[in-house]
């Protein structure tokens, strides 16, 4: 049996990433961010020249894409022939084309294996679109961590980023190929009027409690 796997998944600037990094830390647990994993692959396909949209140029130059998925600090890290991406994952053309190519099939078994992997050894939390739907769907501990589109967006232009994130929840939602859904028992967290601390400690006691049992 593989050590506890803490599925976050919700909309664009839902809060997830920050909630989820609280809880890992909390924990000791280690965090997975997997979008930036998709973000990895539409920079590396921005670079290369290769619109997201050709499927099948991007489904034959998967195998040979030079990344690593590798952690620090007990936190998910995205290398490219050596090198930690950081800043180029939040570019313009990459928030444009992240979830087209989010949308391959392909792409999406890829980033699973991965994903599964970095739990074959430690406790982690993830957070997703489809960690509790697909990635860990034996897991207990599911949560999807959303908000009312206004806070979401005054979220997002807080962060200083202006990329559209109706666009893509709606790409992400209406895929065919591991939807951002919630999975029907993962419990709901409507964080719209609580702080970060509040949704931290309410999932930190349901996986306590579960933990417990
Ligand atoms: O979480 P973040 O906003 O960085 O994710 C970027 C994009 O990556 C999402 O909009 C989605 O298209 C894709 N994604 C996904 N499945 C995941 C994580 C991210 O499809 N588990």
């Amino acid at each position: 049996m593989n050590p506890p796997a803490i599925a976050i998944d919700g909309p664009a600037a839902s809060g997830k990433s920050t909630v989820a990094r609280l809880i890992a830390r909390e924990l000791g647990y280690t965090f997975i961010n997997t979008g930036a994993m998709y973000r990895a692959i539409a920079w590396y396909l921005a670079q290369q020249g290769v619109p997201a949209t050709d499927t099948n140029a991007v489904i034959s130059l998967l195998p040979g894409i030079p990344l690593q998925f590798g952690k620090e600090n007990s936190i998910s890290t995205v290398l490219c022939g050596g090198r930690k991406l950081t800043t180029e994952l939040t570019l313009p053309a990459v928030n444009d084309s992240v979830s087209v190519v989010a949308a391959i099939p392909e792409v999406r078994a890829f980033l699973l294996q991965k994903q599964r992997e970095y739990n074959k050894s430690e406790p982690v939390v993830m957070e997703g679109r489809d960690i509790g739907s697909v990635v860990f769907p034996d897991t207990p501990f599911k949560y999807f961590v959303t908000a009312s589109p206004e806070v979401r967006a005054a979220r997002r232009a807080a962060q200083g980023l202006t990329d559209s994130i109706d666009e893509r929840d709606k790409n992400d939602r209406s895929r065919r190929c591991a939807p951002l859904t919630q999975a029907p028992d993962a419990l709901l967290v409507d964080t719209s009027a609580m702080t970060i601390d509040q949704v931290v400690q309410l999932i930190i006691n349901d996986i306590r409690l579960k933990l417990a049992r």
